[in-house]
């Protein structure tokens, strides 16, 4: 069912306040589990609406907006920003800096672009409170702190979130992504991959550089690792089935005439079926334990950093959701496609009580930037931002209120 003639009037009346509030999240972004001025100004959007938002797992916010019997809709909004220097150009680009858990200062941007997510939720609340005539249930929006850490909706679960709050009988989310400002993307099933990354300390025997015979060298014996564990995606795993070993950071020595003690390097696991995973990080301890051995180096110490879940989308809800986002934003903007290799905690508030859930993707970048030459920047980019943020947040939003209210709308009277 498209939105009432009045809910979307109430929408594109609101969008010029919205990009104000949206640029003002944009230059003030936070680090994952540290969003406390993020929390804060949401938890006041929210008590400016009459809602009385309760916090969980530090700086997640949540609100509850009841109206009368219906069905419980649980819709979600992520909050963090990331360790990045935006070089967008823009005039409310962020000059933010943040702490870093190992105490180090880093610039600080919302390049994942939850600032949308966190407008989105925000005017959702508002038009659910404010057009109740149009609506009956209750709706429990979910502000999660700290998606890029994997930490937040854990967090939030582990401090009672669903122990305390009314449960929902499903549970809806949206990414911005560099997509047509107006259209959005769906997976129906697996949606986004489970991401495992770990850290690996190499540790060999220090020595002078000129003295090699008195040494093992961890940084030929990482660089044999980290060679070797690409041939595990050639190697090992099913022509039919997919997975990805990244090594993004590999660290050793201060000096080029100094053979250091360790050197460390960070890998990430991306994959979609749990018995591929298995595999992967069997053979990823393998590979790195038997080099050391072969290298005749102590046993190198892997440790695990963060792991997302599976965000597995639920094929009846999800085939919901492409007609009724088909109905309002037209059926050539909605896109239904293969799941992507990102990946996302969101899936835990659903798993967590056995519930449903839908997630999707709507597009930042008008069509002038997606058919230049350039490809446009991606989420994690310095560069990435909507460039149309009027057209994109009105997507967001129109997307957010179909589907809550394909669950909870009330023909127009
Ligand atoms: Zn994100
Ligand atoms: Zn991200």
């Amino acid at each position: 069912m498209p939105l009432t003639t009045r809910l979307r009037t109430a929408v594109t009346d609101s969008l010029a306040e919205a990009v104000a509030d949206y640029q003002q999240f944009h230059r003030t972004p936070e680090l994952s589990m540290a969003e406390t001025q993020t929390a804060a100004a949401i938890a006041e959007f929210l008590t400016g609406l009459g809602l009385a938002p309760q916090t969980f797992g530090g700086t997640g916010v949540v609100a509850v907006i009841e109206n009368g019997d219906g069905p419980v809709v649980a819709y979600r909004a992520d909050t963090d920003g990331l360790p990045i220097a935006e070089d967008t150009g823009l005039d409310y680009a962020s000059h933010a800096e943040g702490t870093l858990p190992d105490g180090t200062t880093t610039p600080v941007m919302h390049g994942c672009g939850h600032d949308t997510h966190i407008t989105v939720g925000l005017y959702l609340a508002r038009f659910l409170t404010e057009h109740r005539e149009a609506w009956a249930g209750t709706v429990v929006l979910l502000f999660q702190p700290g998606e890029e850490t994997a930490a937040g909706a854990q967090a939030m679960l582990d401090d009672g979130l669903w122990e305390t709050v009314v449960n929902p009988e499903v549970v809806y989310g949206q990414h911005v992504w560099p997509g047509r400002a107006g259209d959005v993307y769906v997976s129906s099933g697996t949606a986004m991959a489970m991401s495992d990354s770990l850290r690996v300390t190499v540790r060999g025997k220090q020595a002078h550089g000129s003295q090699p015979e008195n040494a093992i060298d961890p940084i030929v014996l990482g660089a044999f690792m980290i060679t070797r564990l690409q041939s595990i995606v050639s190697r090992e795993i099913s022509g039919r089935d997919t997975a990805v070993v990244t090594v993004g950071t590999f660290h050793g020595g201060l000096k080029e005439n100094i053979i250091p003690e360790t050197a460390v390097f960070t890998l990430n696991i991306r994959t979609f079926d749990e018995d591929v995973r298995a595999v992967v990080l069997d053979r990823v301890h393998r590979i790195v334990r038997a080099e050391a051995e072969a290298s005749g180096a102590p046993e190198p110490l892997i440790e695990p950093m963060h792991s997302f879940p599976r965000c597995v989308n639920d094929p009846d809800r999800t085939a919901a959701f492409v007609s009724a986002a088909g109905a309002e934003l037209g059926e050539d903007h909605v896109h239904v496609v293969p799941a992507v290799t990102g990946s996302e905690d969101f899936g835990a508030f659903g798993d967590a009580l056995g519930v449903p859930y839908v997630y999707w993707f709507f597009g930042g970048y008008s069509p002038a930037v997606l058919d230049g030459d350039e490809p446009p920047a991606g989420n994690h980019s310095p560069h990435f931002a909507p460039d149309d943020v009027p057209t994109t947040l009105e997507t967001g939003l129109r997307a957010a209120l179909t589907a809550v209210l394909s669950d909870l709308g009330k023909a127009e009277g």
